[in-house]
Protein backbone atom coordinates (compact mmCIF):
# COMPACT_ATOMS: atom_id res chain seq x y z
CA UNK A 1 0.00 0.00 0.00
CA UNK A 2 1.60 3.49 -0.97
CA UNK A 3 1.23 6.40 1.49
CA UNK A 4 -1.90 8.34 1.31
CA UNK A 5 -2.04 11.24 3.47
CA UNK A 6 -5.94 11.60 4.29
CA UNK A 7 -6.74 14.98 6.66
CA UNK A 8 -10.15 12.67 7.41
CA UNK A 9 -8.79 12.28 11.02
CA UNK A 10 -12.17 11.05 12.76
CA UNK A 11 -11.98 7.65 10.07
CA UNK A 12 -10.51 5.15 12.28
CA UNK A 13 -7.95 4.15 9.51
CA UNK A 14 -6.34 7.89 9.60
CA UNK A 15 -3.04 8.05 11.84
CA UNK A 16 -1.43 11.76 12.09
CA UNK A 17 -3.18 12.44 8.80
CA UNK A 18 -2.30 9.14 6.69
CA UNK A 19 -4.28 6.19 5.85
CA UNK A 20 -3.39 3.26 7.58
CA UNK A 21 -6.04 0.91 5.74
CA UNK A 22 -4.60 -2.25 3.89
CA UNK A 23 -6.51 -1.78 0.97
CA UNK A 24 -8.93 1.37 0.28
CA UNK A 25 -11.72 1.69 -2.11
CA UNK A 26 -12.43 4.81 -4.29
CA UNK A 27 -16.20 5.36 -5.68
CA UNK A 28 -17.26 8.35 -7.69
CA UNK A 29 -19.59 10.33 -5.31
CA UNK A 30 -22.56 10.19 -7.76
CA UNK A 31 -23.32 9.22 -11.15
CA UNK A 32 -21.87 9.44 -14.33
CA UNK A 33 -18.01 10.12 -14.77
CA UNK A 34 -15.83 12.18 -12.71
CA UNK A 35 -14.22 15.14 -13.98
CA UNK A 36 -12.87 16.98 -10.70
CA UNK A 37 -11.14 15.45 -7.51
CA UNK A 38 -14.26 16.31 -5.58
CA UNK A 39 -16.74 13.66 -7.38
CA UNK A 40 -14.57 11.23 -6.04
CA UNK A 41 -15.43 9.45 -2.36
CA UNK A 42 -13.35 7.10 -0.30
CA UNK A 43 -15.98 4.34 0.67
CA UNK A 44 -13.44 2.80 2.96
CA UNK A 45 -13.88 5.41 5.65
CA UNK A 46 -15.38 4.38 8.97
CA UNK A 47 -15.99 6.70 11.24
CA UNK A 48 -13.96 6.10 14.79
CA UNK A 49 -15.90 5.20 18.01
S1 LIG B 1 -9.99 4.98 4.76
FE1 LIG B 1 -10.29 6.75 3.40
S2 LIG B 1 -11.08 8.38 4.76
FE2 LIG B 1 -10.17 6.79 6.06
S3 LIG B 1 -8.06 7.45 6.43
FE3 LIG B 1 -8.05 6.08 4.64
S4 LIG B 1 -8.22 7.42 2.85
FE4 LIG B 1 -8.86 8.59 4.66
Amino acid sequence: MPQIKCSVTECKWNNAIECQAPMIQVDRNGAGQAEKSDQTKCETFKMSS
